[in-house]
């Protein structure tokens, strides 16, 4: 069976693979070069309260601002950072600088607001996850209640102890946790009631098919309310869908109806002084 395999695999490498393999190992390259020469940037989306309408949070979202390629998305090169493990160095400095700039502009005088953080698999599940939480927090000055992680359903329901013991230890250091992307995944009303996270993300094909998914996205809104947690909307577009999430009592919403992720500088207009 091995020698099955292996020669499968051969066939296919010189067949085809060997182009793709070689962009990939470039790509392991540049992304290294990129994490040392600081390559990375984060922009950041409003997150708005749908009733008051203030800003209460911002995404974290990274980019590569590539020398030669300009601006390139997350989801081109993320999954290649999981695979090689690249994911960690790369998303440890995702969280230590998006600690260092709410702090910042909290320091500026800006009203606080909770900055989200996306945490990829293979984050959430290192044994010292919360300590290294912690570190980052107190290296920045950041107050932990400021600072929101996001996880998906797959990472997040599961009956493992481990998982569950990242889960009340964050919240034991008074981070907040949501789940992105909520109902695209496998999620159980089980652990979803177990588990202490904070808010639902309801994901974006839910709000831009609204019509076809009404009694979905009412149900999370609902299930949300019921169990606790606050509920957000992600990919609102259009002032039809706010209108639809403002009936059904959605707490939160963010999208390019309201802005568009933007580098921090581009932020500071928007948000409010705090009034002394
Ligand atoms: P996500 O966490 O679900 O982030 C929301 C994505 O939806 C962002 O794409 C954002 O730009 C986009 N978006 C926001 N509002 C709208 C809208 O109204 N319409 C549409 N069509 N799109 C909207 P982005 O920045 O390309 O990020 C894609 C994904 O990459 C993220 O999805 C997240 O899973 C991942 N990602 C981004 N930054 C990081 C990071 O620092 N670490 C990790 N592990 N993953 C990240
Ligand atoms: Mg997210
Ligand atoms: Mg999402
Ligand atoms: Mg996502």
């Amino acid at each position: 069976v091995i020698k099955e395999h292996y020669r499968n695999d051969y066939k296919m490498f010189e067949s085809s693979i060997s182009k793709d393999f070689k962009t990939i190992l470039t790509m392991e390259t540049e992304l290294r070069k990129a994490l040392k020469e600081g390559q990375f940037e984060l922009h950041y989306q409003p997150q708005k309260n749908i009733v008051t309408g203030s800003i209460v949070g911002v995404e974290a979202l990274l980019r590569w601002n590539h020398p030669k390629e300009g601006f390139i998305s997350p989801g081109t090169f993320i999954p290649l950072a999981e695979k090689t493990g690249l994911i960690l160095e790369i998303g440890e400095w995702v969280m230590y600088e998006a600690c260092r700039q709410n702090k910042q502009w909290q320091d500026e005088g800006y009203n606080p607001i909770i900055v989200g953080v996306n945490l990829s698999a293979k984050q959430f599940h290192q044994n010292d996850l919360v300590d290294r939480v912690a570190s980052i927090l107190e290296k920045t000055g950041l107050d932990p209640s400021y600072l929101e992680l996001e996880i998906t359903e797959s990472m997040a329901m599961s009956n493992e102890e481990d998982i569950i013991q990242t889960l009340e230890g964050l919240r034991d250091l008074g981070v907040y946790v949501s789940i992105d992307d909520f109902g695209t995944g496998y999620s159980s009303l089980k652990y979803l009631s177990r588990f202490p996270v904070n808010k639902l993300k309801i994901d974006k094909v839910f709000i831009q098919n609204r019509k076809q998914n009404e009694a979905i996205v009412k149900s999370i809104i609902h299930m949300s309310h019921s169990l606790d947690m606050k509920v957000i909307a992600e990919g609102v577009e259009t002032e039809e869908q706010l209108t639809f999430l403002k009936n059904e009592s959605c707490d939160e919403m963010q999208g390019f109806f309201y802005s568009k992720p933007l580098p921090p500088a581009h932020l500071n207009t928007m948000f409010q002084k705090l009034t002394v």
